[in-house]
């Protein structure tokens, strides 16, 4: 399966570069596929699976002596606290993926506001450590919602990692920079978009999610290669706890479509990420915010530049 995708031998990431890894913390029935089969108000309800998936991931990671960042909903932070402090002690960054996966362009720019502060609030109660990273749930930044750069940044997030700069039926800003930005003239926050890899000029989604379960390792891998090698930058690279559990509950009545994308390649999703997180170097997303920050371009979007005024009247 390495033909299509050129494979050279020899170095991987360069010595100096590190590559943001991350989990966005949610549990099985909480992912935007499955919205219209599983309503909010029955996630009471449900048997959760995200602590022993959590401690399936934290084993992972240390078997290869990687730390990464875990972008957690403020839903499941406040009743696994527990979980919270576990990813803490393991050295991991905890972050925040707001507080129950209300898409950003489902809010006004004031509800935002309010679900971010109290996602962060939750996760620092929980945690004993400061929030200084934001995922936004299904990577929903993009052309409608700039105002939410200057949200982030009023409320003092050091970064954002909520941009896929890539055309996809479910989300993408395929606009955006492929690497870090400063969305803002007035603040230091920067955006990190997850990893895109061009082909021919076209861009493909290379950073994690389901792209990395469905098609072959060696896609990643020229894929991160073609960033660290080629481009001299980090990628950055996702997935979620419920993509190492192989014996989730399926949902029968969700659409076809969502299945396939849900429950294809679970089983080897495990031996994927441990050849992953082996074969390049990779950190948390707070040190690859600090490494960026200074590398990050300038591109001021409209209804950011004046601040969150100007942002809330957009
Ligand atoms: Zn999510």
């Amino acid at each position: 399966m390495n033909a299509p995708f050129p494979d050279p031998s020899g170095c991987v990431s360069g010595p100096d570069i590190v590559n943001g890894l991350s989990v966005d913390v949610e549990d099985w029935f909480q992912v935007g596929a499955f919205e219209n089969v599983i309503a909010r108000g029955e996630w009471e309800s449900i048997a959760t699976r995200v602590e022993d998936n959590v401690a399936r991931v934290i084993d992972l990671f240390a078997e290869a002596d990687v730390r990464a960042t875990f972008f957690t909903l403020g839903w499941v932070a406040q009743r696994h606290p527990a979980m919270i402090r576990r990813i803490v002690e393991a050295g991991h960054e905890i972050a925040s993926h707001g507080y129950d996966h209300a898409r950003v362009f489902t809010f006004t720019p004031r509800q935002f506001a309010g679900d971010i502060r109290k996602a962060r609030e939750i996760i620092e109660d929980c945690s004993g450590v400061a929030v200084t990273g934001y995922r936004a749930p299904s990577f929903s930044i993009d052309h409608r919602t700039p105002w939410a750069f200057a949200e982030l940044a009023e409320q003092g997030y050091a970064y954002s990692s909520s941009v896929a700069p890539v055309a996809h039926d479910h989300y993408g800003w395929p606009e955006a920079p492929r690497f870090a930005f400063r969305p803002l003239a007035w603040s230091g926050m920067i955006e990190i978009p997850v990893t895109t890899a061009l082909i021919g000029g076209r861009r493909l989604a290379a950073g994690g999610g389901g792209f990395f379960r469905v098609l072959p390792y060696a896609f990643s891998r020229w894929a991160i290669r073609q960033v660290n090698r080629d481009e001299a930058r980090p990628a950055v690279f996702y997935f979620h706890p419920w993509e190492v559990d192989p014996g989730q509950p399926r949902m029968a009545h969700a659409p076809l479509r969502s299945r396939l994308r849900h429950y294809t390649g679970l089983d080897r999703m495990a031996g994927k990420l441990r050849a992953l997180v082996q074969e390049f170097r990779w950190g948390r997303m707070d040190l690859v915010a600090r490494r960026e920050a200074v590398r990050a371009q300038d591109l001021i979007l409209p209804g950011c530049a004046a601040g969150v005024d100007a942002g809330a009247a957009a």
